[in-house]
């Protein structure tokens, strides 16, 4: 099939890379006509495992090609993805200035009748009144139609995630959208149907519930953790023991600083706004969001008390970790990066050291001038007082310990729990963990 994608970050990038490798015919449109020239080089604008590879597959056998012309984004094609991104207002509800902008471009160089998919995560309404738009809009004696198809994918996983989707939702009324719904996802529907055809509403709502209620049990975590620090109980143990049973899970059951990231705190944000725009109360959302915010001044706190007695002014400290996750260099919302910016105004130095984000956070971080970027995770060990873990990248799960012992104040600061703090303790280091 012919396909057209509109923006190429994250969900859209991997959503047209991902298709042209199934066998469709794939262009990519965005706004950002440097991004667009950066693509037709092959070069990725973020850091996603296996992305730059099925790209370069997809511009060598031509069935993936890049653009920032509408017109040239429409001329035969029939089929649309929307993917463009809707960040937050200042009262957490969603600024969906980007969906109908590109949605109106589009209809006015659409001249056949079509159908566009909505991947972009946006409010219950919004497929109802933007096919209100694009039918005021769009050219006489065509007919555009709008379904949605939320996305799931997670980055630093997104092209496995869209590749072997848990489920795949198409909000539609329509019988004739489903099935080509089904058409397109067939390759990766084949050996057990995941798709769930539901009202264009309900998948809208399906996204956000599923978002805020991972979001709950991360938050609801951190919450028990901290009775754990008062009982002096380690949280692992709780983890392990409530996640064997398969009603609750074992995954999302890590206490840690708290989640960040371009999707869960906002997608929270435009939850509330939504029990509250439907004059409904929301309590559990309400919780989690407050507790997520003060987690990792709940981490700070520990840091600044193990301090009390010392002149944090002349303490340097190394972390590790500035992405909001492992495996991208995404830090949008990034709770290092928010830990950094406290940390950095009461201490003397703090060195950064993350795999692959670094690049992307000098800018974010350019204002502190008592930051010191590193090559290497124990290139500023000698000259650091702690560490401070802020993001569980794999390598940082069986660290060197005896390069670690050259720490001044011999004490790791452990924001995601990824170490024994038993083992660390036989170097002859501190451990302070969050319910450990
Ligand atoms: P992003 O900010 O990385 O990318 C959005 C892209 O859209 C940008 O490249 C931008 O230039 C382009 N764009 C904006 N306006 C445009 C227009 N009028 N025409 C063409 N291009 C335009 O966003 P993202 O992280 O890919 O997220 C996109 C949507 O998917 C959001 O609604 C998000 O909530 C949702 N989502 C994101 C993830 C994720 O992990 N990032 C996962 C699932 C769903």
């Amino acid at each position: 099939m012919n396909i057209t994608v509109i923006g190429t970050g994250y969900v859209g990038l991997v959503t047209g890379a991902c298709l042209a490798d199934l066998g469709h015919t794939v262009k990519c449109l965005d706004i950002d006509k440097r991004k667009i020239d950066n693509l037709k080089s092959g070069i990725v604008p973020f850091y996603e495992p296996g992305l730059d590879t099925i790209l370069e597959k997809g511009l060598i056998n031509k069935r993936l090609s890049f653009t920032s012309s509408y017109s040239e984004a429409t001329k035969d094609i029939m089929i649309y993805f929307n993917c463009v991104g809707t960040p937050p207002m200042e009262d957490g509800s969603s600024d969906l200035r980007h969906i109908s902008d590109s949605l109106i471009n589009l209809s006015k160089h659409i001249k056949k009748d079509s159908i566009i998919f909505i991947k972009s995560t946006v409010p219950v309404g919004t497929n109802s009144s933007m096919q209100n738009l694009l039918d005021v809009n769009s050219l006489e004696n065509v007919n555009i139609r709008l379904a949605s198809n939320p996305e799931f994918l997670k980055e630093g996983d997104a092209v496995r995630d869209f590749m072997r989707p848990d489920r795949i939702v198409i909000g539609t009324h329509d019988d004739e959208i489903a099935s080509l719904a089904k058409d397109l996802y067939q390759p990766l529907n084949k050996q057990k149907d995941k798709m769930i055809i539901m009202k264009p509403h309900a998948a809208e709502l399906t996204k956000y519930a599923s978002n805020s209620f991972l979001a709950t049990k991360i938050s609801f975590m951190n919450e028990l953790a901290r009775l754990c620090d008062t009982l002096e109980i380690d949280i692992e143990d709780i983890r392990k023991g409530m996640g064997s049973d398969p009603r609750i899970g074992s995954h999302f059951l890590y206490a840690g600083l708290g989640y960040g990231g371009s999707c869960f705190p906002k997608d929270i944000d435009a939850l509330l706004d939504t029990f509250k725009k439907n004059h409904l109360e929301n309590k559990v959302l309400s919780s989690v969001k407050l507790i997520n915010e003060t987690q990792f001044e709940y981490f700070l706190n520990k840091i600044l008390k193990h301090y009390a007695d010392s002149d944090l002014s002349e303490k340097s400290f190394s972390i590790w970790g500035l992405s909001f996750k492992p495996e991208t260099d995404d830090i949008r919302d990034s709770v290092s990066i928010k830990l950094i910016k406290k940390l950095s105004r009461k201490c003397k130095r703090l060195f950064l050291y993350d795999p692959v984000a670094a690049q992307v956070a000098k800018s974010e971080l350019q204002e502190f001038n008592n930051l010191c970027f590193v090559e290497g995770p124990y290139d500023s060990i000698k000259e650091s007082n702690a560490l401070i873990i802020c993001t569980e990248w794999k390598i940082f799960w069986n660290p060197d310990f005896n390069n670690l012992r050259s720490l001044k104040d011999k004490i790791i600061f452990d924001g995601r729990n990824i170490l024994n703090g038993h083992k660390v303790n036989q170097y002859g280091l501190e451990y302070l963990g969050i319910g450990t």
